[in-house]
């Protein structure tokens, strides 16, 4: 037998200990936590390495067509369990650490979150990294290798704080670092006759780390590029004595892959951004070029076995730079050369925010890729022959390059997130762009991978679904619907209700361990996690909270339903209303919590640092799932899929994903609140919304009035002058319009809550709902609707 096919645990107990003695080099009796972390990561590790091989044999014989995604964020979180999980070790591995006194659990827990990424959409790129290799589709995962990642964010007096992170402080222990796979990337200088002169150039440096797919079948690569200096070192400085000086190449070099930008939805329009996002796409391009040119001889085949998708606009210097690759490297001509570039590219929208639509100025782009302005001149130009469209549907309008429309003009297609995102691009900001390209705009609904998001975060609930259904659903989600079934079975519901009790008891420890607070686990846990952005209205909820607050003070003694509000998630350090309601919650907190009516009837908890981890750690205790956006701002949404899977029943507008979710789970299981997006559109007309809505609402009004008085901030009564302010003069994301109708909702929220065998019911409906929402199925249609790709499983 190879030894690497024993997974006997024996075989395992001995793989471990060899780790611990020949690569940490420690006894096992002084061995630290971190020792047996790195000792038992190598060794799942070791096991991934065979399927990665095998597949990456399987592609090349196969000649399958290879799918490259590339992602400015992979937001991956831990490795660890996750691995284990999905080759079918935990158990095994928990129990062979028990024998040496270890817990399995704190061994997990001492991994950092791999955090290269701000929120949903870097952490779309990693469930479908997963979802990817569960399925067998031949890809690669490119993007960058952040020192630091998102920062970690405290708070000091209520205000956010960030500091910096550092997850490659400690060896990482899933990559493979590849010198040989290097390449130069250029930077500024001059052009003449179409030959680039670059006056800067950094190496990309490749490390590898293999995904491993349900069952440990198929492992597909995510390779992240750091940046390193061409020229190591100035001797010549260093011999005349300038030491310092001498080290300058090195640092400028590493600046390229040194921070993630911590902006979600928004652009800063940075220099050092823009040569990170040129970084990813050349590195990338250069290295599937290389890649394909060692298979086959003929470029014109590049679309038949190439698949590149643009997560987003970040990634849309792919149009040029392929163009330019071709041309300068491989001696093809421009025409072809920006067919097969066209034929291999795609991209996904995520947003139709107009702040956050991404453009460079033509001087910045000029300065720092001379030659790739020319090039997306060129291919302005075409664009506007052909289409003889209106000046603003142009790439380059107004001295900026408007990255959206070269990304459309050069991609195959183009899709949204969600179906009504989806819809919303061909009738709105991509109007004109889809009438000129018809039938390029497409849907491919986001999903989330049930691996990690309920085998791996929800054991309990698992457990039950395998017990009730049979194995086998966690790669075909389709079948919770035979949950359904259960729905009148009050054996199975209150197994349901235990599950979720348990999790709830759980994380009122953990909160009362990092908190100090005390949670009633029979409390509804009403949870909002997410970035801290204007059109995501955690204001709403909070706003909500003050009112329930104030109800609860006038007449304590009333029948209500006890709640926990769970806030979590990080504001962009530049972002300063989403500060201010940071900031706000928690001096909410700190009055709520210590006000001696509330007892159990309302507390309100905001842990710092909102990350996957904690994100596997609340979503499967939420009873409610907040989902609350302004209708039509959010795209599509993942959180709200990751609750609806976990039995959490959602109180939400008709927005993104949300649409989808109540649809398949049934309307009369989901509490539905709000304005839909038309009436938000017609909302906007009327003059003076906000002031309108508030003096018909006596309710909010008092919340402003309380606010304003200065009651969560007697210190400085005008702390949150501004956020009052702008609720009734401006309210540019309508929490005021929807105020009433969400207290309405959550009313209804309260009276269910209190038949529980009833709540339970719909949680079951929930989950039975959730089958559609896997990652598996997007990728799916992603394989048959825009790569053309196949599975080699
Ligand atoms: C899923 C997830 C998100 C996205 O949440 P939304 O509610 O869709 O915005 C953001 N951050 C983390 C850590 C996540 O796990």
């Amino acid at each position: 037998m190879n030894a690497m096919s024993d997974f006997s645990s024996e075989a395992m107990r001995a793989r471990i200990a060899q780790h611990l003695t020949y690569t940490l080099g420690k006894d096992k009796a002084r061995a630290s936590l971190y020792d047996w972390r790195m000792a038992v990561s190598h060794t799942v590790r070791d096991l991934i390495v065979e399927p990665w091989f095998a597949a990456t044999r399987r592609t090349y014989e196969a000649q399958g067509k290879r799918v490259y995604y590339l992602s400015m964020e992979f937001l991956i979180g831990r490795i660890l369990e996750d691995a284990m999980i999905n080759l079918g070790l935990r158990q095994q591995i928990e129990a062979v650490l028990a024998e040496d006194g270890i817990a399995l659990s704190d061994v997990i827990e001492d991994e950092p979150d791999a955090a290269l990424g701000n929120g949903g959409l870097g952490r779309l790129a990693a469930c479908f990294m997963e979802s990817m290799s569960t399925i067998g589709c031949p890809a690669f995962g490119y993007g960058i290798r952040y020192e630091h990642g998102l920062f970690r964010q405290r708070f000091e007096g209520g205000r956010q704080v960030e500091t910096p992170e550092d997850w490659l402080n400690q060896p990482h222990p899933w990559e493979f670092e590849r010198p040989e796979a290097a390449y130069t990337i250029p930077f500024k200088g001059h052009v003449h006759d179409g030959v680039w002169t670059p006056a800067e150039t950094v190496l990309a440096r490749a490390y590898d780390t293999p995904v491993v797919g349900w069952k440990g079948e198929w492992a597909n690569t995510l390779r992240l590029w750091g940046a390193h200096p061409t020229e190591l070192f100035d001797l010549d400085r260093f011999n005349s004595g300038d030491h310092t000086a001498a080290a300058h190449p090195e640092a400028l070099a590493r600046t390229l892959s040194r921070v993630l930008y911590p902006e979600d939805a928004t652009d800063g329009g940075k220099e050092l951004r823009l040569k990170q996002e040129f970084f990813l796409v050349s590195a990338a391009l250069q290295d599937l070029l290389r890649r394909f040119r060692r298979e086959y001889d003929d470029l014109n085949l590049l679309p038949e076995k190439v698949a590149i998708q643009m997560n987003d606009t970040h990634p849309a210097l792919a149009g040029p730079e392929m163009i330019r690759l071709l041309m300068s490297d491989h001696g093809v001509e421009w025409d072809a050369a920006k067919r097969i570039a066209q034929g291999c590219l795609n991209y996904t929208n995520h947003t139709l925010l107009p702040e956050a639509l991404e453009s460079w100025s033509t001087w910045l782009m000029g300065r720092v890729l001379p030659r790739h302005m020319q090039i997306i001149e060129r291919i302005d130009a075409e664009h506007r022959a052909a289409t003889d469209c209106a000046p603003e549907l142009g790439i380059v309008h107004n001295d900026q390059v408007h990255m959206g429309t070269l990304a459309f003009v050069m991609a195959s297609h183009v899709n949204g997130v969600s179906a009504l995102h989806s819809d919303l691009m061909q009738n709105t900001v991509f109007a004109g762009l889809d009438a000129a390209y018809p039938n390029r705009i497409l849907n491919q609904t986001n999903g989330v991978t049930p691996r990690r998001w309920m085998r791996l975060a929800n054991p309990a609930l698992s457990g039950l679904i395998t017990d009730m259904i049979g194995a086998g659903w966690e790669d075909d989600l389709g079948r919770l619907s035979e949950l359904a079934a259960f729905e009148d079975d009050a054996e199975v519901i209150a197994r349901l209700r235990a599950a979720k009790r348990a999790n709830k008891v759980a994380l009122a420890e953990w909160v009362r361990e990092r908190l100090g607070v005390t949670l009633d686990p029979d409390a509804m846990f009403d949870v909002q996690i997410k970035r801290i952005h204007e059109y995501k209205r955690q204001l709403l909820n909070i706003f909500e909270t003050i009112a329930r607050w104030q109800a609860i003070r006038q007449d304590p003694e009333a029948d209500w339903t006890p709640r926990v509000k769970i806030f979590g998630g990080k504001a962009a350090p530049g972002y300063w209303v989403a500060k201010d309601i940071i900031r706000l919650i928690n001096d909410v907190a700190a009055v709520v919590n210590n006000d001696p009516l509330m007892r159990d009837r309302l507390k309100v908890i905001y842990p710092a640092n909102y990350n996957v981890s904690m994100a596997e750690r609340l979503i499967p205790a939420a009873d409610l799932s907040e989902q609350i956006s302004t209708a039509g701002k959010e795209a599509s949404g993942t959180g709200n899929m990751k609750f609806t899977m976990n039995g959490a029943l959602t109180i939400g507008t008709l927005d993104g994903a949300n649409v989808e979710i109540r649809e398949r789970v049934g309307a009369e299981n989901f509490f539905l609140f709000g304005m839909d997006a038309d009436a938000v559109q017609a909302r906007y007309l009327v003059a003076d919304h906000g002031r309108k809505a508030i003096l018909e609402s006596p309710v909010l009004a008092e919340v402003l009035q309380i606010i304003a008085d200065g009651r969560f901030s007697p210190e400085e009564p005008g702390r949150y002058h501004g956020i009052v302010d702008a609720t009734w003069n401006h309210d540019p994301f309508l929490v005021a319009s929807d105020f009433d109708a969400y207290l309405a909702a959550q009313a209804q929220v309260d009276a269910a809550f209190k038949d529980q065998d009833h709540w339970h019911r719909l949680a079951l409906r929930n989950i039975a709902g959730a089958g559609h929402f896997s990652s598996d199925r997007t990728i799916r249609g992603y394989m048959d609707e825009v790569w053309g790709a196949r599975s080699l499983l």
